[in-house]
């Protein structure tokens, strides 16, 4: 069974800020060893903790901009009133080598996502279990200013009406829970037949008289 000429998939997550993204996205990271994280660039300020090219690449407007218009983005949305994007090379060269790809990116970007690579998307979206608990979520997660938890807070309504785009919806009850689900989808969309190029083959050494 030839490995080697397995596409990667593109694992998206998206959620309200506040629902549980990033850590479900660490969680998984820990556990699937074969999965790796696209590193996106923004224009937001690094939070305390936040490491250059590790959670993000931390670029002026104008570097974004400038990336963007060359071409090295594979998608690019505005959150929050800043600038996100995905870099184009890091993803196509890991699905071209078989790997699959975790995304914590917006709604738009899972749409563009979506249209630039027919086929290799799988989406999940995580909702929180009220409101009440999200923003509870936003004030114990300590990193944004009260001005930026309000904001994020009036975004979570409109990101919530587009759960309908997602191939999977989970509400985030219980972290664990929530993790093994994410595992799951991901385990079941690698044993897809269309995703395993080698099955023809090994099907016809299978029914050889
Ligand atoms: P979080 O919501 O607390 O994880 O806050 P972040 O600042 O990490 O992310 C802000 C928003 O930008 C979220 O909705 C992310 O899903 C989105 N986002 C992050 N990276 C990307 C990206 O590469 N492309 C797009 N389109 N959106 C992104
Ligand atoms: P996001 O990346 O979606 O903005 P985070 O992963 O930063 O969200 O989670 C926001 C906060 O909620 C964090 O402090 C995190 O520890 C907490 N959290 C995440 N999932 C759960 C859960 N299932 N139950 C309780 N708290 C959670
Ligand atoms: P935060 O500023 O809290 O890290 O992220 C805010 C939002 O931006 C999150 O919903 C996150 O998923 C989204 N986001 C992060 N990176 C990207 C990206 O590259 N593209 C898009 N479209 N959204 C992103």
């Amino acid at each position: 069974m030839n490995r080697i000429s397995r596409r990667g998939l593109c694992l998206v997550l998206s959620a309200p800020s506040g629902a549980g993204k990033s850590s479900v996205s660490r969680a998984l990271l820990e556990q699937e060893t074969e999965l790796r994280l696209s590193v996106s660039a923004t224009t937001r300020a690094p939070r305390p903790g936040e490491q250059e090219g590790v959670h993000y690449f931390f670029r002026s407007p104008e570097q974004f901009e400038a990336m963007d218009a060359a071409g090295e983005m594979l998608e690019s949305a505005n959150v929050f009133g800043r600038r996100y994007g995905t870099p184009r090379s890091p993803v196509e060269q890991a699905l071209a080598a078989g790997r699959d790809v975790l995304f914590d990116i917006d709604w738009q970007g899972h749409l563009l996502l979506r249209a630039a690579l027919p086929g290799d998307v799988v989406s999940v979206f995580l909702l929180p279990p009220s409101l009440e608990e999200l923003e509870r979520r936003l004030h114990g997660r300590g990193q944004d200013s009260a001005e930026e938890i309000a904001r994020r807070m009036r975004a979570s309504r409109d990101e919530i009406s587009h759960w309908a785009d997602f191939d999977h919806v989970l509400v985030n009850h219980e972290f664990h829970d929530t993790v093994a689900q994410v595992q799951a989808i991901l385990h079941a969309a690698r044993s897809a037949g269309s995703r395993q190029p080698w099955l023809p083959a090994f099907i016809d050494t299978l029914l050889r008289p």
